[in-house]
């Protein structure tokens, strides 16, 4: 079997360099670009402990694609600059598995265009853990009984964006299953705002930034009388490695812009 040529975009950060290390040791893939803001110049070698491809890495993304065609890349940056390295890379009818949170939906609805508009598909997985996505999918179905749902996430404190990609989309789904609408209090006296956190879709969410924890999520259902508590935590960067290789490995057999890892494991 040929090897996929893959382009890791934010390779020196810290899932980059995960994923480095990750593609290192598995013979289905071949590291062909790794880009970055950070070590410009300078070898993979160092995060991969000499295993792989000595490739150095570069600025830019459009430029790195030019020089070192790939089948996919991977993209952990930043909410805003990983919009720009997807639509790079859909013009040059490079499938995009985009693992960075926080896209505008502006930037989400450019990139579905240009898939359409190329015939190139693309990912979005705000989560890769595959635990995280099942607790997504019996949210969607614990939402059906219980319309009343708050999240708590939690995340280390370098975490650039709040709320989560993976509560927004959680979020996203539980509103979509609800078959009432929830209780929605107003009033109360709230002594220091944000005390009740942010909502999205009548889903209250609540943000937890500190140090000491990876990415944590708590999804807690009431209705009277009785909660239902789902709970996922990834306790190190390797939980999203078993995900990233398998939207690296199917990407290419999706149609447009897809939002969610559950749309390749669930499929059927
Ligand atoms: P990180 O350690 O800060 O790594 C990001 C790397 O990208 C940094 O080295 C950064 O360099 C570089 N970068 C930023 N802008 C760039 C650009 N325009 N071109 C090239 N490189 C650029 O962050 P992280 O913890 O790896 O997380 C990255 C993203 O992945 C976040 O959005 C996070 O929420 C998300 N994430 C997703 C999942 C998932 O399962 N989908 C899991 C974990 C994390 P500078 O420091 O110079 O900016």
């Amino acid at each position: 079997m040929e090897k996929l040529r893959i382009g890791v975009i934010g390779a020196a950060g810290r899932m980059g360099q995960e994923v480095l290390r990750t593609l290192a040791n598995d013979s289905r893939f071949e590291l062909a670009l790794a880009v970055d803001s950070h070590h410009v110049g300078e070898s993979v070698h160092q995060f991969t402990n000499g295993q792989g491809p000595n490739i150095e890495i570069g600025a830019k993304t459009g430029a790195g694609l030019d020089n070192a065609p790939c089948d996919a890349i991977v993209d952990f940056t930043t909410p805003t600059s990983a919009a720009q390295h997807a639509i790079s890379a859909i013009k040059r009818k490079v499938a995009p598995v985009i693992g960075t949170t926080g896209m505008s939906d502006v930037d989400q609805r450019e990139i579905a265009a240009l898939c359409r508009e190329t015939g190139t598909p693309a990912l979005y997985a705000p989560n890769f853990a595959v635990g995280a996505v099942l607790m997504m999918k019996f949210s969607q179905m614990a939402a059906k009984y219980f319309p009343d749902a708050e999240i708590i996430e939690l995340h280390h404190e370098k975490k650039e964006d709040s709320p989560s990609g993976t509560a927004m989309l959680t979020a996203e789904l539980i509103s979509a299953a609800r078959t009432k609408d929830p209780i929605r209090r107003r009033g109360g006296i709230v002594k220091v705002e944000g005390a009740r956190g942010g909502t999205h879709k009548d889903v209250p969410i609540h943000s937890i930034r500190l140090p000491g924890f990876v990415a944590h999520q708590r999804v807690i259902f009431g209705s009277p009388g009785e909660t239902l508590t789902l709970q996922h935590d990834s306790m190190d960067r390797t939980s999203f490695m078993e995900g990233v290789k398998l939207c690296l490995l199917e990407v290419r057999t999706l149609t447009g812009f897809v939002i969610g890892m559950d749309k390749i494991l669930f499929r059927t």
